[in-house]
Order: structure tokens, then sequence, then C-alpha cells
């Protein structure tokens, strides 16, 4: 098994084993070719296991570098995470060049404004302040392709799941969906029956 066998761009790929990487764990041998392929992705996996570059390197890999709008959106259930996968994502990116932003709550919304209308291509953020962004037009929602939550389970027991809700209904209606939660109690099986087609069920 190995990260050149997944015809991934040659940016990512030097990205990833620069970052140290040298071989995907099993989550990654398992769910980034799907997510490249612009499958609908369940992916049943505790932390620990690699999640964070799973998705990171699906969105990474089909991004428009031309493309100076924001295409991706994920959100976590915690500021901290949110930076952290912000993190990894520019990190994984960094021969591709890739912008992205961390937009969490406690920090300046003019900033977070100013940061957006200058253009990036990834936000990674917690509910309440991307909601909040995407209300108000900071953040445009016109260009994103690819949603994906992370702890799923985690936000909707924090009580985000009106907000993850009212961030589906702003997003385009053509959207691939990647859920990754430890485990899917009802009202994480009701997003994926609501707001995912036809989705590839990982489990690790
Ligand atoms: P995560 O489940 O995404 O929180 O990742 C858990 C830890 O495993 C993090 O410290 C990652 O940097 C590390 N990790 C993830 N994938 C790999 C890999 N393919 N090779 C080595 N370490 C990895």
């Amino acid at each position: 098994d190995s990260f050149d066998q997944m015809n991934l761009h040659e940016n990512l790929l030097r990205g990833i084993y620069a970052y140290g990487f040298e071989k995907p764990s099993a989550i990654q041998s398992k769910g980034i070719v799907p997510f490249t392929k612009g499958l609908d992705v369940i992916q049943q996996a505790q932390s620990g296991t690699g999640k964070t570059a799973t998705f990171c390197a699906g969105i990474l890999n089909n991004l428009d570098y031309n493309l100076n709008e924001c295409q991706a959106l994920v959100l976590a259930p915690t500021r901290e995470l949110a930076q952290q996968i912000e993190k990894v994502m520019r990190a994984l990116g960094d021969f591709l060049q890739v912008k992205c932003h961390a937009c969490v709550g406690g920090t300046s919304v003019r900033e977070d404004a100013r940061i957006l209308g200058a253009g990036v291509q990834v936000v990674v953020g917690t509910p309440g302040r991307v909601f909040d962004m995407l209300r108000r037009r900071y953040l445009r929602a016109d260009n994103i392709k690819m949603f994906v939550l992370d702890e799923a389970d985690e936000m909707l027991s924090r009580g985000f799941k009106d907000q993850i809700y009212d961030i589906f209904q702003l997003l385009p209606p053509k959207l691939q969906v990647g859920v990754f939660s430890a485990t899917l109690p009802p009202e994480a099986l009701e997003i994926t029956r609501k707001f995912m087609n036809k989705p590839v069920r990982i489990l690790v």
C-alpha cells in the first residue's frame, strides 16, 4: 500500500511525504480514493486513525487552484480541532500553495471577513462562526463543491444540529459530502439520509 498508487496530484504527494507520512494508514488506504472520485463517503473511525489527512488529501487533490474562491468547507466541533485541521491542510497543501482559513468563534469577525474577502479555497471552522460568515455573505458558497463534517457525532451532541442544517441550506445542491464520525447515532444517520447521495460507507 502506498500513496503513490492513489493517482494523487504530484504536489500533493510531495506535501504528504514532506510532512513525514510514508505509508497510508488503514483509513487513508480505504478512504482517500473514493473521496477523490467525488463520491459521498461516511467514514466511521476514531480519532488517531489518520482521518484528518484522509479528507485533507481528498480535498487538496480536487481543488481548482486557478480559482481563488472557497471550494471546500470542513466543520469540526471545537475551535482547537478546527485550527488543528487547518494546519494539517496547510502543511499537506504546502506545494500547492493552498489558501485556507480557520473560521472559529472567539476571533475577530472583521479579521475573518478581511481574510475571506481576499480569497480562500478551503475554510475549516466551527458551525456557529461558519454559519454567521455565510449568512453575512463574507463567505460565498457559490463555488463550494466539497463539504466535510468531522466528528459529526460530537458536533451533534454539542447541539450543533440546527446550525449544520442551516449551513446545508446555504450550500449549492450539487455537493460532495463526507461524514467522519466515531459512532453513527440516529441524528447522524438522519444527516446521511437527508444530505448524502448513495454514500460509500467505510468502517475502520
Ligand atoms: P488523526 O486521526 O487524523 O487525528 O491522526 C492521528 C495522528 O496520526 C496524527 O498525529 C497524524 O499526524 C498521524 N498520522 C496520520 N496519518 C499518518 C500516516 N499515514 N503516517 C504516519 N502518521 C500518520
